[in-house]
């Protein structure tokens, strides 16, 4: 018997589409959606202001997934990761950071990634395969269950496994349930962000097509630099990349993220700060400095601290906001480009 698909899987036209094929009346798709994603329902057997008969045709043809949490890693700093194993058996981390008042929710796009960044632990295990639109939302769904009150979880990045812009149409369409007001989980679009390496051919697309913030991952500032840190470069170079950004079609008040993790000896030198500013003039643009968090392992060193006050002095006397973001969770391996692997070979 063929498995039944995952009712997070297909879109709200889809699921009206299927209704009214039915003789259902696409009035039921806004209420099915509101109890799977504002009230956590488990079962079609809850949804209990929808007759009998369309409950049963409802679990007849669909389910409503969970992955399954196979482990929870507290750090010291409060930081929790999540390690959730999927219907085939891959596995995949989520990482939930409180900050004052509120948490952020970090999740994954892709099993692994393709992209190869030599920082980054997650690109050194490959690529295994893009996520399901349910199982990117099945992460925020599970994680909300888990909090006190759901309503401080308020930002969400997608900063976790895999480059997000890979998977277009599922991270898309998982952005759009996100920011729905109506049937959807109800996020601030200014308070979620994709972070992508510069897949640049996408940018446009992602623009027009949701209303969430955008952030680079940039972490060089000449081609030569950036094509050995992050082989995207050699596809979309710096220069195609900050110019994307520039025709970014950013909503009103926004600016776009840049993220510049400080590598010792490698892209934190006086010189690339000066670069970096010089670069992100056309752009309405501010920037996060997140030093290295080495690993065992790891062929790269955090630079001093005098090192790391002294970029972000230069991008400041520039008048940029530029912020030195320490990673949280570093006990546990759950700072960005550093999932996955450590827990690829574990049993359980
Ligand atoms: S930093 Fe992001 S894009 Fe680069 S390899 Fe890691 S997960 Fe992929």
């Amino acid at each position: 018997m063929m498995a039944k698909p995952d009712i997070k899987d297909i879109t709200g036209e889809q699921l009206t589409t299927w209704l009214e094929k039915g003789g259902i009346s696409p009035y039921r798709t806004g209420q099915i959606l509101r109890w799977i994603y504002k009230r956590q329902a488990d079962s079609f057997e809850q949804m209990t202001d929808i007759s009998k008969e369309i409950r049963s045709r409802l679990s007849l043809h669909f389910t409503i997934g969970r992955p399954e949490k196979i482990r929870v890693e507290q750090s010291e700093d409060g930081s929790k990761k999540y390690l959730f194993g999927l219907e085939d058996g891959n596995r995949i981390e989520s990482v939930l950071i409180p900050e004052r008042g509120h948490f952020t929710l970090c999740i994954s796009s892709q099993v692994g990634c393709a992209q190869g960044c030599r920082f980054c632990l997650t690109g050194k295990g490959g690529f295994v395969r893009n996520l399901s639109r349910g199982e990117i939302l099945a992460q925020v769904r599970d994680i909300q269950r888990d909090l006190a009150d759901p309503k401080y979880l308020t930002n969400i990045v997608l900063m976790g496994m895999g480059e997000p812009l890979a998977n277009y149409r599922n991270v898309v369409d998982a952005l759009n349930l996100l920011t729905d007001t109506a049937a959807g989980f109800s996020f601030a679009g200014r308070r979620v962000t994709l972070s992508t390496a510069g897949l640049v051919s996408r940018l446009a697309d992602l623009g027009k097509e949701t209303t969430v913030n955008l952030a680079i991952s940039l972490n060089a500032t000449d081609n030569r630099a950036r094509d050995r840190l992050m082989p995207i470069n050699k596809k979309f170079p710096i220069e195609q990349l900050l110019d994307a950004c520039r025709r970014y079609p950013l909503k009103p008040h926004r600016r776009i993220t840049f993220e510049y993790i400080l590598l010792k000896g490698i892209n934190d030198s006086e010189k690339d700060a000066g670069r970096l500013a010089r670069l992100l003039r056309p752009v309405k643009s501010k920037i996060n400095l997140i030093p290295f968090n080495a690993y065992e392992g790891s062929e790269f060193q955090r630079p001093e601290e005098p090192v790391i006050e002294q970029f972000q002095q230069i991008l400041l006397r520039k008048n940029y906001t530029a912020i030195i973001r320490r990673s949280k969770g570093q006990d546990i391996s759950a700072a960005c480009g550093q999932l996955q692997v450590k827990s690829m070979g574990d049993t359980r």
